[in-house]
């Protein structure tokens, strides 16, 4: 099936809904057993089938099923957050004394997560160029567990250099864990490029009305095998787990990594998706495809008129010829699309900020991949906790302005920011 008819119709059986058209939400806690023997099976995991919530819930296994044929894996986990994904994915692989490395160009959230939360279970973060991953090989060792990275991120708007993060990953046995929110599956499937774990936020295009936080977890196929190649890096999965009655996961015949997500992490920490949220995501996947172009399509439009302004210094969008992630953004995604935001640098911080204040149509708002068109100002919000020399590590200059180009009509789009900037 292609992507716009897993979108509407994977994973879901309507005679299993009493006919419904309408995925049902199945808001409930927990699941009747038929007898004590069937809950001993479903514990002992001879059965599958739902036993609480926190664990499993037909909503969102509806949603999980459609993400995974939608990136191209074998499993998908939705959490409670697109936070709490990354958290599940590293530690899923890494403990104390172990360490991760990552990109430095990410999402500010992640940054404060892998670099002090996680940092205070001992787990080390070294960062890496993304841009061309020329410092990442040399920072690999036997304590290394995941490589993780944005493919376009947020909210330097850079594309990772995919295929050579993946090669080097491959060849010292390390797990590459991909960050495919901003360009959602609909422009990218990093499993078609070799990374074995893919995260989300869904609260961002997949949602694409800012009415629900949620995550999720995919993996690609045949992960068990790479963990059994790899046993001494990941022993987690070739040698019993005391905490589910000696469970040895490669041994399972399920996709390992969510399976060892949804038995030990989910189970424990639970951050887990709540089935209303997993139905209001399932609505919304139905036209990510269709929405994700129209955003990329846009924000082009937005970028080339800004490009053009005299009072704009410069312009980051991978889709504009000029910028240094074009070829990339060719090379990698649908058709070069690269989703709908953009960034500028206005002609300083007050201008930047007056910009944003001038606005009309644009909110001002720390979110992306609304329909409506939002505005930021990252060094004084979303990036606030970074100290200066890690913004400008991150490239993050204190006159940029992000925008999150919306759905409305370009038009309207422009002739609100010409009035704004001109001010
Ligand atoms: C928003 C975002 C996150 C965090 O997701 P939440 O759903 O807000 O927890 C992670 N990564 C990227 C790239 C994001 O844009």
């Amino acid at each position: 099936m292609q992507k716009e008819t897993i979108a509407i119709h994977a994973g879901y059986d309507k005679k299993e809904g009493y006919g419904s058209m309408s995925v049902p939400i199945a808001q409930t806690t927990a699941y009747a057993f038929r007898d004590s023997e069937h809950a001993a099976n479903l514990f002992a995991l001879k059965e599958l089938g739902p036993i609480y919530s926190r664990l499993t819930n037909p909503t969102s296994d509806v949603l999980e099923q459609r993400f995974a044929a939608l990136e191209g894996g074998a499993a998908a986990i939705s959490t409670a957050s697109g936070q709490a994904a990354i958290f599940y994915a590293i530690t899923n692989v890494a403990e104390a004394g172990d360490n991760i490395i990552i990109s430095d160009k990410l999402y500010g959230g992640a940054v404060t997560l892998l670099t002090h939360t996680i940092k205070r279970f001992g787990i080390e973060a070294r960062v890496f160029k993304s841009k061309d991953a020329s410092n990442l090989e040399e920072q690999i060792d036997d304590k290394t567990k995941a490589i993780f990275f944005e493919s376009l991120s947020n909210p330097q708007i850079a594309i990772t250099d995919i295929e050579k993060v993946v090669e080097i990953a491959k060849r010292h046995g390390v797990l590459t864990v991909c960050d495919n929110t901003v360009a959602t599956p609909a422009l990218f499937n990093p499993i078609e490029w070799g990374v074995d774990v893919v995260v989300h936020s869904t609260s961002k295009y997949v949602n694409g009305q800012g009415t629900a936080i949620g995550g999720m977890v995919v993996e690609r196929d045949n992960l068990a095998e790479f963990f059994k190649q790899n046993d001494k890096r990941y022993y987690h999965f070739t040698t019993p787990d005391e905490s589910y009655h000696g469970l040895v996961y490669t041994d399972v015949p399920l996709p390992n990594f969510c399976l060892r997500i949804r038995l030990a992490l989910l189970r424990d920490i639970g951050a887990t998706q709540s089935p209303h949220n997993s139905w209001l995501l399932i609505q919304t996947l139905e036209t990510l495809g269709l929405r994700v172009e129209k955003h990329s399509d846009n924000a082009l439009e937005v970028a080339k008129y800004l490009e053009s302004h005299p009072k704009v210094k410069a312009v980051n969008y991978p889709g504009l010829k000029s910028n240094e992630h074009y070829e990339k953004a060719q090379k990698y995604f649908k058709n070069g699309k690269a989703s709908g935001l953009i960034s500028f640098e206005a002609e300083s911080f007050e201008e930047a900020r007056k910009i944003i204040d001038s606005t009309k149509l644009f909110s001002v708002v720390v979110n992306i991949g609304d329909s409506k068109s939002l505005i930021t100002h990252p060094a004084s919000t979303t990036h606030s906790q970074m100290s200066e020399q890690e913004l400008i590590e991150a490239g993050i200059n204190p006159a940029t302005v992000r925008l999150s180009i919306g759905l409305e009509n370009t038009a309207d789009l422009i002739e609100d920011l010409e009035q704004a900037i001109s001010k």
